[in-house]
């Protein structure tokens, strides 16, 4: 069984939408995860967004210009189809429309925009039931709200997931698949709740963990993870595998194709996760897992707004205790750090949340001095970089010879040498590195 997650601009239109169920339509019982069609989810924030600046009106013109889009969606998708495909897919949709109109209509609450927001994910995937089903497909729903939950720290409950969602599959009953919501879940008050933007690839990755799944696929719109950044540089190629940990590195550093938090479900519970293609399915696509480490650098990407903070103290010579007080600080203002650099005067870290800053700033000049990078980029070199094997770090340093290095970091991982260098000079370093470390 595969759990088969597609993105918001997979199902981002009545062809698209199509092109989905041609695509899944197997009798394996795979479980697909939709995302909203693509531009709804910001769309819903808008209208939230409007009410909470007390404008009633720009969210119910919003809101008409939403149910004016899924109107022309079911007039396309359902064309062709029999009455009651059509009938049930307009049902689902004005019910979530109605419900959205409500909201708008009540006194704010803090759950106003979550219960806005999960509409996109309810609307696609009813969108693609009913169209399945009109098909011919067997397909039947497995409701988020019915199984997703998260605790109340915002963190997903494995355990519960897994019991809940065994247990809904078993009375939904035998399906040639069946279809889920990406994103939404309850939380520990039960809630609507979710996972955070770009949550569905989350829920692939909590699911596929959850029933054991043989694999989880991330179906997007390019050839898998490349080996750069294809936005700023030319000849990028896919990477056909990584290791769990580079995945993760670069999910973090940039790589826009997968969230961050999908990997350590999948690589806990040890199930393969594939990024394909919607636009070219038979494409190899990447597979991460935890395959053998193979010696070789896989891929760079950058990690833009980063601010960097030196702290340099005389007290810090010979002391100890100094860099937990350094971190106390990022730490009382929920600050997180990415990079850091000690030697024995003094200690640079990055962050990428600039928030708080002020306050850190103030508090750490009771620590020493302070200097202050903005306008910073992280680039990340990603593979085996296990110590033992050599060069690696010396081409890395060698393709940016020519360029001003604010810090380097290697060692923290086996998997990553990250370089801090000035936003003007990103593209420049990420062509270069490409030059050297891909085509040398
Ligand atoms: N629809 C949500 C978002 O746009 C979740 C997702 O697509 O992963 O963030
Ligand atoms: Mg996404």
């Amino acid at each position: 069984m595969k759990v088969m997650k597609f993105g918001g601009t997979s199902v981002g239109s009545p062809q698209r939408i199509k092109d989905v169920a041609a695509l899944v339509n197997s009798k394996e019982g795979n479980i697909v995860v939709l995302s909203a069609m693509s531009g709804t989810t910001n769309q819903l924030l808008e209208i939230a967004d409007y009410l909470q600046m007390g404008n009633p009106v720009g969210a119910a013109e919003t809101l008409s210009r939403l149910e004016d889009k899924y109107s022309g969606v079911i007039s396309e998708l359902f064309a062709d189809a029999e009455e009651e495909y059509r009938c049930g897919a307009t049902k689902a949709i004005s019910l979530s429309i109605e419900a959205i109109r409500s909201e708008i209509e009540k006194p704010m609450s803090g759950q106003t925009e979550k219960n806005i927001v999960s509409r996109g994910e309810l609307m696609s995937t009813a969108l693609m039931l009913n169209y399945m089903l009109s098909q011919g497909i067997n397909a039947k729903m497995l409701p988020a709200l019915d199984y997703m939950v998260i605790d109340a720290s915002g963190e997903p409950i494995a355990s519960t997931i897994a019991e809940r969602l065994k247990k809904l599959k078993k009375e939904t009953g035998e399906a040639d698949l069946y279809i889920t919501q990406g994103f939404i879940c309850r939380n520990s008050e039960g809630e609507v709740d979710n996972l955070k933007r770009g949550g569905s690839d989350y829920t692939a990755s909590l699911v596929g963990a959850a029933l054991g799944a043989d694999e989880i696929q991330i179906w997007t719109d390019i050839d898998g993870m490349h080996n750069n950044d294809p936005r700023y540089v030319d000849n990028t190629a896919p990477v056909r595998k990584l290791h769990f940990e580079e995945a993760a590195e670069l999910a973090y550093f940039g790589a826009k194709i997968l969230h961050p938090t999908c990997i350590l479900p999948a690589k806990l519970a040890n199930i393969p996760v594939r990024l394909l293609n919607t636009m070219e399915p038979s494409a190899e696509g990447t597979l991460i897992c935890n395959a053998r480490p193979d010696h070789r650098i896989k891929a760079v990407a950058a990690k833009d707004n980063i601010t960097a903070i030196k702290i340099k103290s005389g007290r810090m010579l010979l002391a100890y205790g100094f860099l937990s007080r350094v971190f106390e600080i990022f730490e009382r203002y929920r600050t997180s750090i990415d990079m850091v650099v000690t030697s024995e005067v003094g200690v640079s870290v990055t962050i990428d949340n600039e928030q708080r800053l002020p306050e850190i700033l103030a508090e750490l000049k009771t620590l020493g001095t302070i200097t202050v990078d903005k306008d910073m980029v992280i680039i990340c070199v990603v593979g085996d970089l296990e110590w033992s094997n050599r060069g690696f770090e010396a081409a890395v340093v060698n393709a940016l010879k020519d360029l001003p290095v604010r810090m380097i970091s290697y060692g923290g991982s086996n998997y990553n040498i990250s370089l801090l260098v000035r936003k003007a000079d990103k593209v420049k370093a990420l062509s270069l590195l490409s030059e050297y470390l891909f085509t040398k």
